[in-house]
């Protein structure tokens, strides 16, 4: 059965016609997807009884179900573990920051770019997830916690750049205004460094302007030899290559660039390692903000994080160079655990080598 969610709202009108049913049917029913949280086709009730049996019959209303929640009892964050339909899993999680509700999401279930800090990679890429299911996940928490979500990062497990059409497909049914109606700029996409993706995404128009949409650029090494180390796949480009793709981005769209940068105890933590970070920042020659993290601990990896004295100091240093850095606060530090950690748990005890 074809997923509704996964359908823009002219798909949906065509898909609608087809069946002889009226145009704005299709607003309908994309709003009571999009904007009103429907739980299902009975939710609908401004539809007929006769066109609700139709789409029970030839479509579903996601497929998408909270496995698992990990709740903070310090700040309200909440880790979630979704079952995927036909089997397997990924997660997201809920944070309150500032007053506004942020989810943050996944792209792929798995993925295939081999970092070696990252839980979410241990068992390789199992598929790409469609726009519906990276919609779903929000709505799943929305719907748990009875509050609005108005911002996303995509920052879960995956590469969204490798999941590009069904990236943009996301992008075009968030920001619908008969739907969620969500800003651009409330979006943010976390990139290991796919260079030929990030300039297709310099290149994007919607209603004849650029993206407006963020750019978060995981780095995490400031020299290609140590990047390709930590990052096998994402190294083979070069951070030259990398930073003028950034440069690109940023001229079409004049967003801010976000770098992200995790913090790994004797491996990127050094001053030398803070003097490298900021000439290739400064090639961007953009504004930006260096996310400093420091690093979850994977057991299949063996990282530490520096102490907190450590990633304070590097912080100084970056801004002695000019470089505009921050130490990201860590939410539900209560449930801790790197990304991917609780999907990987959950595989285990199902007894499947991936999820
Ligand atoms: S950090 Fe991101 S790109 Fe790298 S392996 Fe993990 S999920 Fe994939």
């Amino acid at each position: 059965m074809k997923d509704l969610y996964d359908f823009t709202e002219d798909e949906l009108r065509a898909e609608l016609e087809g069946l002889g049913e009226k145009p704005f049917r299709a607003k309908q029913i994309f709003s009571w997807l999009h904007a009103k949280g429907a739980g299902g086709f009975d939710d609908m009730t401004d539809l007929s009884r006769g066109l609700r049996s139709l789409l029970k019959e030839r479509y579903s209303p996601g497929g998408l179900a909270v496995d698992t929640v990990q709740c903070s009892r310090l700040d309200g964050t909440r880790k979630y573990l979704f079952a995927l339909p036909g089997g397997g899993f990924i997660e997201g999680v809920f944070m309150v920051y500032r007053d506004w509700n942020t989810a943050c999401i996944s792209s792929q279930a798995g993925c295939a770019m081999g970092c070696r800090f990252c839980a979410s990679t241990v068992n390789g890429l199992e598929r790409d997830l469609s726009a519906g299911e990276m919609a779903e996940e929000i709505y799943l928490m929305e719907r748990d916690t009875g509050s609005v979500i108005s911002n996303v990062v995509i920052m879960g497990s995956g590469e969204p750049l490798l999941n590009y059409d069904s990236l943009m497909r996301f992008i075009d049914i968030m920001t619908a205004k008969d739907g969620k109606g969500m800003s651009q700029r409330s979006i943010t996409v976390s990139t290991c460094g796919i260079v030929p993706g990030i300039k297709r995404l310099a290149a994007e128009q919607r209603g004849g302007a650029h993206l407006q949409i963020n750019l978060a650029i995981s780095l995490h090494a400031a020299t290609d030899e140590k990047r390709a180390e930590l990052m096998p796949a994402a190294g083979k480009y070069s951070i030259a290559e990398l930073m003028d793709a950034a440069r690109m981005y940023y001229e079409a769209t004049h967003r801010k660039l976000t770098f992200e940068y995790a913090l790994i105890k004797g491996v990127n933590d050094s001053d030398e390692d803070a003097y490298e970070l900021s000439k290739v920042i400064k090639r961007t020659r953009a504004p930006h903000l260096v996310n400093l993290i420091p690093v979850n601990s994977v057991t299949e990896s063996g990282f530490r994080r520096p102490d907190r004295e450590v990633c304070v100091k590097f912080k100084n240093k970056l801004e002695n160079f000019g470089i505009n850095g921050s130490i990201r606060r860590e939410l539900g530090s209560d449930i801790d655990g790197a990304c991917g950690q609780l999907r990987m748990l959950r595989s285990r005890e199902k007894g499947g080598a991936g999820a």
